[in-house]
């Protein structure tokens, strides 16, 4: 065995080590940032170590330092975990190094990538020639649909970006009063500046009689629309076709950031909440979370590929015809190492009927959460509708705060709290792939003993 394969054994060890370790574990971290500094030693060496014992350090130091976020007890912000092939895909993917730019030199990649776009593009209920480009999460999938959105509104107003923003018509962009901020930061990017907010409703839904309205105003510009799958509150989704419908009539480019909720569509029981989601233009959606693929990815879905690689492409031209774009040419910056091989792994590995069951037993173990605490005193459940999602408060601002302290120092669960329409909240994200009947019994019974003792 020479150095590299012990290296790697090593790394393998440890790896399982840490997954099994994922079931008991306490899910916060267990050490400072201090600790693990001295723990790994600040100090560059003189000179070589062994690979082996390098990963060995890397591994015993940091174990301290680790969240649980890839196990069953992690309900904090979104962030899925790691499916078995996912994960063990990632690590060829290492191995292999490929630098997956274009077609011509990396052709295991770009099948990888044609492949697992067809199947997503399938299983999210999305036109099938749609461009599918695989990027570090929702927010640069926000940001690249919206560049193609921009580029796009502003050719039919008959100005070309390739001549900067300076001089041509103002682009308007319209958003839903609880959009995720990372719309706000994508058209900051973009230098299209704050959206223009229309009313929502207290689920966080845009109210389409107010869009419609706020559409009839400020005449005829090249204008965006930004609709959202999945409010990272409530869980809710906005009315796509009526929404749709009005955008439509102002002529607007259409997009909906979707990051947990287009996976909705996956699922028989779950699909109605996207209906008409599929008439956009664009759709932004991570695999990182509900997919349960490692970090990072996200994936940015544009109906109109020469849009996306106009605003995209190495040669951003409309005019480029040929068939095939390359990789690079439908996100800001590709991964060379490619992200499409651990999202078809996923695919590949769940199947169809894997990913809608996928779904259906994140909201089922997101409604046990909605039962269990509706059932303790002085606790109300904000959703109208469960999707993964569950927002509850403890009386008052002052003691939903108490409950999650005490959560916190408990340690069973990970639960974040949030400001939602001016509330405290317990916000409760169930993303994982490996979440349990008993990860979800020892996290409410963890809410219970807090609620208590606050
Ligand atoms: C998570 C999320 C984002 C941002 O996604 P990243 O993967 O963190 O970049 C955007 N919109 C919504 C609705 C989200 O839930």
């Amino acid at each position: 065995m020479d150095a590299r394969e012990r290296a790697l054994r090593q790394a393998y060890g440890h790896a399982v080590r840490w997954l099994e370790s994922l079931s008991d574990r306490r899910v916060p971290a267990g050490a400072s940032v201090d600790e693990i500094v001295r723990a790994l030693g600040a100090e560059l060496p003189d000179g070589p170590s062994t690979p082996a014992d390098v990963v060995d350090l890397l591994a015993t130091a940091c174990e301290p330092g680790l969240t649980g976020f890839p196990g069953g007890r992690f309900y904090g912000f979104v962030v899925g975990g790691t499916e078995p092939a996912a994960l063990a895909a990632d690590w060829l993917v290492s191995a292999w190094d490929q630098n997956c730019v274009m077609r011509a030199v990396s052709p295991a990649y770009t099948a990888a990538e044609d492949i697992a776009s067809a199947w997503l593009l399938d299983l999210l209920g999305l036109p099938s020639d749609s461009a599918v480009g695989f990027t570090t999460g929702a927010t640069m999938a926000n940001f690249t649909c919206l560049a193609a959105g921009r580029d796009a509104v502003l050719r039919r107003a008959g100005w070309d970006v390739g001549d900067g923003l300076a001089g041509g018509p103002a682009v308007r962009v319209i958003a839903g009063a609880d959009r995720h901020m990372a719309i706000d930061l994508a058209l900051r990017y973009l230098g299209l500046g704050r959206p223009e907010l229309v009313k929502a409703d207290d689920q966080g839904r845009i109210e389409p009689e107010a869009l419609r309205h706020t559409l009839a105003t400020g005449g005829r510009r090249p204008t965006i629309v930004i609709l959202q799958a999945g409010d990272i509150h409530s869980g809710a989704f906005d009315p796509f076709v009526e929404a749709i419908r009005a955008a439509r009539e102002a002529d607007a480019w259409v997009h909906v950031d979707g990051a947990f909720g287009l996976w909705a569509a996956a699922s028989p029981q779950y699909a109605h909440l996207t209906a008409g989601c599929t008439h956009a233009d664009s759709w932004a959606t991570d695999a990182h979370k509900t997919l349960n693929v490692p970090y990072d990815s996200g994936l940015a879905i544009v109906r109109d590929p020469l849009a996306v690689r106009a605003a995209m492409g190495l040669h951003g031209d409309y005019l480029i015809q040929d068939e095939h774009g390359d990789p690079i040419d439908k996100v800001p910056e590709l991964s060379r190492r490619g992200r499409a091989f651990t999202v078809w792994a996923a695919l590949r590995s769940l199947g169809r009927s894997g990913v809608a069951d996928l779904v259906e037993r994140l909201c089922r173990h997101a409604c046990a959460f909605a039962t269990g605490i509706a059932g303790i005193d002085g606790a109300t459940v904000l959703n109208e509708v469960v999707f993964t999602q569950v927002c509850a408060e403890f009386g008052n601002d002052e003691r939903t705060e108490r409950v999650l302290a005490r959560l916190l120092e408990d340690g069973t669960a990970w639960i974040s709290g949030s400001t939602w329409h001016g509330r405290r909240v317990m916000r409760i994200s169930v993303s994982n792939w490996s979440t349990t009947d008993d990860d979800v019994t020892r996290a409410l019974d963890a809410i219970r003993r807090a609620s208590l003792s606050a």
